[in-house]
C-alpha cells in the first residue's frame, strides 16, 4: 500500500456504499471490488435485433415486436436486468452522484460484451442519449454522457456528446405505457452538426434500457440526419 493510500485511510476512511467495508484498495473509490465482482451479466438469450432478453431459454432469434415494427436502430444490447448490484451501482451513479461509478459499469460492460464485440469494432463515432438542459441542470451531469466517454476512452472511438440534443421536456416517463412514451417523445430530439454524422455508423450510449422508445426516437433522428446506421448499447434492461 502506498504512503499517501495509508494516509488517506487513517484521515479519511471511506466505506463501501453497498456493503460498508473499509475501502482501502488503491482503485477502490465508492463500492469495493467484492462488490464489483458482483455485477453479473444476464445469461437469458437475447432478441438479435432489439436485445429485449427472453424469459424463457430459447435460441436467439428476431422476436414478435421486432418481426411486427422493426426498430430504427440496427441492433441493441444491454448488459444485465435491472436488478440486484447493477441496480443498486446505477442508483449510486445516477442519483448519488458517484460519477467514479461510470468507469466501472463501462469495465463490466466490456467485460460482459467481450473485447471484439461488433459494437465497438465498427462504429465511427459514439453518442450519448441526451438529456434536456433543464434535467441536465438539475441532476449537475449526464449519466449517458459519462459512460459514453469511459467507452469511447477504452475503445478509442470518437465521441460526440454534444450533437444529439433534447428540446422537447416531458415528465418522467417511467409511469407512462410504450404506446404512450412513443408519442411524447416524437420530435423531441435534433441533430445539431449533421455534417459530423454524414455517412457514419454511429453508437448510442444510455443507462437503463425500458421500452426501447427512447433508443427509437433518437435513431430516427440521428438516421434522419443522415448516418448510416445507428446500434446501441445500454448497461441494464427493465
Ligand atoms: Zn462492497
Ligand atoms: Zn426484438
Amino acid at each position: 500500500m502506498s504512503i499517501f493510500k495509508l494516509a488517506e485511510l487513517l484521515i479519511f476512511p471511506t466505506f463501501c456504499k453497498l456493503c460498508t467495508t473499509l475501502l482501502d484498495g488503491e482503485e477502490e473509490k465508492v463500492v469495493c471490488n467484492s462488490c464489483l465482482k458482483k455485477l453479473t451479466p444476464s445469461y437469458s438469450s437475447c432478441c438479435v435485433c432489439c436485445g429485449r432478453f427472453f424469459s424463457s431459454p430459447v435460441e436467439p432469434h428476431i422476436c414478435k415486436q421486432c418481426l411486427e415494427q422493426k426498430p430504427p436502430y440496427s441492433l441493441h444490447r444491454s448488459c444485465g436486468f435491472y436488478d440486484g448490484e447493477l441496480k443498486d451501482i446505477l442508483l449510486l451513479f445516477k442519483y448519488k452522484g458517484f460519477r467514479s461509478l461510470g468507469k466501472d459499469l463501462i469495465l463490466f460492460a466490456i467485460n460482459v460484451m467481450g473485447e471484439k464485440h461488433f459494437l465497438w469494432q465498427e462504429m465511427d463515432v459514439i453518442i450519448p442519449v441526451p438529456l434536456h438542459p433543464s434535467r441536465q441542470r438539475q441532476r449537475g451531469f449526464n449519466q449517458s454522457k459519462i459512460l459514453a466517454h469511459e467507452l469511447a476512452k477504452l475503445k478509442k472511438i470518437k465521441i460526440e456528446s454534444r450533437i444529439l440534443i433534447k428540446i422537447k421536456n416531458k415528465p418522467p416517463q417511467t409511469s407512462l405505457d410504450a404506446k404512450t412514451r412513443r408519442r411524447n417523445l416524437i420530435g423531441a430530439f435534433q441533430v445539431k452538426n449533421k455534417s459530423a454524422i454524414k455517412g457514419k455508423t454511429v453508437l448510442l450510449v444510455d443507462d437503463v434500457f425500458t421500452t426501447g422508445a427512447t433508443l427509437a426516437e433518437c435513431s430516427k433522428t440521428i438516421l434522419k440526419a443522415g448516418a448510416k446506421s445507428v446500434s446501441a448499447l445500454t448497461l441494464a434492461q427493465a
